[in-house]
Parts: structure tokens; sequence; C-alpha cells
């Protein structure tokens, strides 16, 4: 039995539109209060699997609960969801209020009840001075506010957001952002969010499930998703990564030792692994840059190699690597007195070091 602790569990669900698998046997725990996140690039079954939440399709098979009570068979309408889409969908002869107050209205909530709940809404999204205004007289941020509060004024207790703020520009679509953080911080009601823009989802995020190809490769906080990834798919999706083949010559219960740009390190194995070679990843960020190698050595790999290029982009410099065996490498350093003293000259002899604890090894 499912806990009331989840919001939306999702037990080995699977969708298929004919012959195709647009989800493939999913299980995802939501918990109560949190924002969770579905991230993925487009086509990896993000939106079918929000839509198998709200009702809007149906499990071809696996479950779909949510406060503890299974959904087979539950209309949309039904469910205690309410999503926002890309597209705000407001009724376009329909003024603010009305538009907000719709659902309420067909709902037949007595009037002076329906005046508060929709003044609170509108609160919540800084319009009610706009009230009396029709959709085409607001701007997008404006229309996505206005179905925000169409959504939030039926109290839902999860609130399903397919890519809302997709249509916005960056700089309106980082000021929702913050609000719309501030708001589930503030309602305490889980939010469900569909993205393929991984910085939002770290931002907002409590965690997130990366999803490609139907399936969610890993479910974590921003932290753990960033700075451990399990996949190569994952590592590489999230911001800029470095890759490098090692061989494994050694396992010691939860860690194996892998043979690396001539030496040996010990990382953790990734789960399920057996096999001979092995990725590591490591983030531009955690690797070192110097035009010799490091003294205090032993908890550092060494990296030596030859410097490609530097790229200047602004807070911080593009190192280029090409190390001794042939792989490109990418340091970020950070734009201060220190980065100038490296050598510019392409070609140079360089040498790149990351803690060891920077290094993951990826399951694929
Ligand atoms: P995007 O970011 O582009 O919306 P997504 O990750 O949300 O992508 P989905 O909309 O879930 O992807 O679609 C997953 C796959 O299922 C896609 O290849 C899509 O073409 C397919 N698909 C979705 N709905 C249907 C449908 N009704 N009939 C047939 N195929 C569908």
């Amino acid at each position: 039995m499912s806990s009331m602790a989840e919001a939306v569990l999702l037990r080995n669900v699977v969708k298929t539109f004919g012959s195709f698998t647009a989800v493939s046997g999913i299980d995802l725990a939501i918990r109560s209060g949190e924002f969770f996140t579905l991230l993925g690039p487009s086509g990896c079954g993000k939106t079918t699997t929000l839509r198998l939440i709200a009702g809007f399709e149906q499990p071809t098979s696996g479950d779909v609960m949510i406060q503890g009570r299974a959904m087979a068979g539950e209309p949309a309408h039904r469910r205690p969801v309410n999503t926002v889409f890309q597209s705000y969908a407001l009724f376009p002869h329909l003024d603010v209020e009305a538009n907000v107050a719709f659902g309420l209205s067909l709902k037949r909530v007595p009037r002076a009840e329906r005046r508060q709940r929709v003044g609170d809404a509108l609160k919540l999204v800084r319009m009610e001075a706009m009230a009396g205004r029709k959709p085409s007289e607001l701007s997008g941020g404006q229309q996505q506010r206005v179905a925000l509060a169409r959504a939030l004024v039926n109290k839902p207790s999860v609130l399903l957001l397919d890519e809302p703020l997709a249509a916005l520009d960056l700089k309106l679509r980082k000021e929702m952002q913050m609000e719309l953080k501030h708001m589930q911080r503030q309602l305490g009601i889980t939010f469900v969010l569909v993205t393929h823009d991984q910085e939002e989802a770290l931002t907002l995020s409590d965690r997130i499930a990366i999803m490609s190809g139907g399936k969610v490769l890993q479910v974590d906080d921003p932290v753990g998703i960033y700075e451990r990834p399990t996949t190569r798919f994952g590592a590489d999706f999230i911001g800029e990564t470095n890759f490098l083949s090692a061989s494994v010559v050694g396992r010691l219960g939860p860690a194996i030792s892998v043979a690396v740009a001539g030496t040996v390190v010990d990382v953790p194995a990734p789960a399920g692994f057996s096999g001979v070679g092995v990725t590591l990843t490591i983030r531009p960020e955690a690797l070192r840059v110097a035009s010799g190698p490091a003294q205090d050595a032993s908890d550092l790999l060494h990296l030596p190699g030859r410097l490609r290029e530097i790229i200047y982009i602004g807070t911080d410099r593009r190192v280029v690597v090409e190390i001794d065996g042939g792989e490109t490498m990418v340091a970020r350093v950070q734009n201060t007195d220190l980065s100038a003293a490296l050598p510019s000259e392409p070609g140079s002899p360089i040498w790149l070091a990351c803690r060891l604890t920077a290094l993951r090894a990826l399951a694929d």
C-alpha cells in the first residue's frame, strides 16, 4: 500500500500509441508538498507522463495513484489536480475575473465564496488590479499568471505544469520562476513541472526526474542530479561536462579501481555495474589548471596535456586541453588574477587536476 506522504505514485506505468511506446515502465513517488520536475529532451515522454497523472490519457498498463487513491477510470475533472499549459488557453471573451471564476461557476460554488476565492487567487499572482481586463489586453506573462490563478482557485492537491513558462522571454521567465517557487512554498501544494530547461529544473525543484526514451534514468535533488549523475545521458544533458574512458582493474565492495591517465584511482561503482571499461565524468569547474604538476598529489588526479585554446566567456574562461592519450577536456576557470598566469599559446604543456571525489563513474 502507498503512504499518504506520496501525492502521486506511478507504478510500472506504460503508455503506447499504436506500436510506439511513449512511456516505458515508469515508477515514481512524488512526495506531498514537494516541487517535482520531469526533465528531459523533446519526445522523452514527460508530457505524456503528466497527462497520465492529469487523466487526459489512460495508461496502457500500470497504476496511477493520487493521494493513495487509484485513478483508473477516474476522468480528468474528477481528479484532485489542475493543469497549467504552455498555451494559456484563456477564454478570450471573458475578463480576467470571469476566467478565474469559470471552474467555480461550473461547480456551483456560491457567489460570495466564489468572489472571495477568485480575489485570493488573483492576489496571489498579483493580478487584482487587472481583474476587469480581457486576455487580449494582457502581456504573455500576465496571461500566464491568470492561467495559474485559474488553476489555483480550485485548491488542487497537485498542480501540474506543462512547460508553463516556455513562451515567455528570458527575463520574464526568470521572474516567473521565482514567483512560482515562492507560490509553491507559500501554498504547500505539490507542484509537478514538465520542462526541457535544465537550469529551470535546477532552480525550482526539490527533486528532479531525468527522463530519456520513455524511461526515468535518475531521481534526485538538484545537487545530486548535477554533482552525482548516474548515467552518461544525465551527465551530458545537465550542464557541461567531460568524459574520460577508464579501464576497471579491481573491485572492492562498493568501489571500483580504475586505471586512468597512468594512475589507478578508486571511485564508487555505479549501481549494477559489471564490466571492464567505464566512463568517468568530471565537471569543468572541478578541474584546476596549472602550468606544472601540483605538489599535494595524493588526493588529486593529474591529467597532463597540451593547451588547445582558451575561450573567454566573461565571468570564466573555458580552457580546452588535449590530454595525453588524446581525449579533449574542458576546464572552467574563473577570471581572477590567478588565471592570468596560464599559458595562452596553443600547444603549450598544461596540467589539469581534480579531486578524486569529483570523479563519477557512470552506469552506461
Ligand atoms: P516535448 O518536450 O516535445 O513536448 P515530451 O517529452 O513531452 O516532448 P511527449 O509529448 O510525452 O514528449 O511525447 C513522447 C512521444 O510520444 C513523442 O515521440 C510523441 O510523438 C509521442 N506521442 C505523444 N502523444 C501521442 C499521440 N497521441 N499519438 C501518437 N504519438 C504520441
